[in-house]
């Protein structure tokens, strides 16, 4: 089973910001920013064109409801949203899903470069940045 099937059946733990009936969002665990999060639909599927339409309509539904709630949480006027679609593209994990990177204004880091991303951290680390966009969910 994949790693993301492992976070959605709750098997592997993840530090979730937001979840319903056909998608889930939760800590990208090596950061770009605080606050990057991955949004992905709870059923295995690699490529975007796979989904089917409910899923597909559902993942975009709950990715307009976060972006802004994320971009609140740190003061950020802009996000990076992108998707690798296959292999070729770079991700690691076979299951579809989209990244959401807030950007702050004093942020210029290249995020294509391949040393953007933090050192992992720790636990309270994370506890902190979620309950900060859940908050902003909330709202
Ligand atoms: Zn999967």
């Amino acid at each position: 089973m994949c790693i993301i099937c492992q976070i959605v059946e709750g098997t592997l733990p993840s530090y979730k910001v937001y979840e319903d009936e056909h998608t889930l969002a939760f800590l990208d665990i090596a950061p770009v920013t605080d606050g990057h999060v991955l949004l992905v639909p709870k059923q295995h599927h690699q490529f975007v064109e796979d989904l089917p339409e409910d899923v597909h309509a559902a993942l975009f539904d709950s990715l307009k409801k976060l972006v802004k709630p994320i971009q609140a949480a740190f003061d950020a006027p802009a996000s990076n949203i992108f998707i690798n679609n296959g292999p070729n593209a770079g991700p690691i994990i076979p299951h579809v899903h989209i990244h959401i990177i807030p950007r702050p204004k004093k942020t210029g880091m290249n995020l294509f470069s391949g040393t953007a991303r933090f050192k992992p951290r720790n636990k309270e680390y994370f506890e902190d940045v979620a309950e900060k966009i859940r908050k902003k969910i909330r709202q």
